[in-house]
């Protein structure tokens, strides 16, 4: 049964006026925690399962200089790299144990399924996927975004974690499904099982598309909200159960990133920005 709790229909009184931001309220599924002296948020639902970590940085606590300020992860902008070095030091510092690992993300649905065990010399090449899957402890798989949705997925019965890099146009293309299938297909996940969480991105609020008719397929049209806005927060909540979750083990972090551009990076708000990021993985043991 889908919970359509937030899917708010354009009926007649749908116009081109701005959504309200949604505020924090007893909903909003993160938790601002301090993880090896860094500011990072977590979803509740998932730090229960004592086996797993996950994070999702802010923009604080970097050295990147403006417009990169400063957590910065991302090596993909003209930010120094020795700065993006040193942000990425901190977040593998604030989890601890394991070794960060990043795909090349393009906006598609290739989903990088990484079974190999950690092997002791550095970078672990992925290649290009908006989607990674392992069930290795010890791989952090680490999605970049700033607008974007990163969506964070853990089996606890086959001990499978995924990590999903789903911007509109993943939305439009169902990485997310896609994503699901691997689980099931390569590594025998039951979508039942399967806890998930929408890290803060783009809301209702601020996806405002004014040539929506040309970018989005009709089947999408009713997630429209006004005129030109859309609740992809709710879209994605609504593949995740198409591809058979459970509606209870699903958490949307309800932060929207443009309407924070203090606190996260928003591509929205300004087009040379830096990247934050979304981290899960097992622990080693
Ligand atoms: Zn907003």
């Amino acid at each position: 049964m889908k919970n359509n709790n937030d899917r708010r229909e354009p009926g007649p009184g749908a116009d081109n006026t701005r959504p309200a931001a949604p505020g924090p309220g007893p909903k909003a599924g993160l938790v601002p925690v301090q993880r090896g002296g860094l500011p990072v948020l977590i979803f509740p639902h998932l730090a229960v399962h004592d086996d797993l970590q996950h994070a999702v940085t802010t923009r604080e606590g970097g050295v990147s200089r403006p417009p990169h300020h400063s957590l910065n992860l991302s090596r993909s902008g003209d930010d120094s790299p020795a700065a993006v070095t040193e942000n990425r030091r901190r977040l593998q510092n604030a989890l601890a144990s394991g070794r960060l690992v990043f795909s090349r993300q393009v906006h598609g649905t290739t989903v990088a399924a990484l079974k190999q065990s950690i092997a002791a010399d550095d970078d672990l090449p992925v290649g290009t996927a908006d989607a990674m899957v392992t069930d290795c402890p010890g791989r952090l798989l680490t999605i970049l975004v700033a607008d974007c949705q990163a969506v964070m997925m853990f089996d606890p019965q086959r001990r499978v974690v995924a990590n999903i890099h789903s911007g509109w146009r993943g939305s439009i293309a169902n990485v997310i499904g896609a994503t699901v299938a691997v689980m099931q297909q390569d590594f025998g996940c039951r979508p039942g099982d399967i806890w998930a969480a929408v890290g803060p991105s783009l809301g209702p609020c601020c996806a405002e598309f004014k040539n929506y008719r040309d970018e989005i397929p009709p089947a999408m049209w009713s997630y429209r909200v006004s005129t030109y806005h859309f609740n992809f927060w709710a879209l994605s909540r609504d593949q995740l159960t198409a591809a058979g979750l459970a509606p209870d083990r699903i958490r949307l972090g309800r932060i929207c990133t443009r309407c924070h551009p203090e606190r996260f990076f928003s591509y929205r708000a300004g087009h040379k920005t830096g990247r934050f990021a979304a981290v899960i993985g097992m622990r080693p043991k």
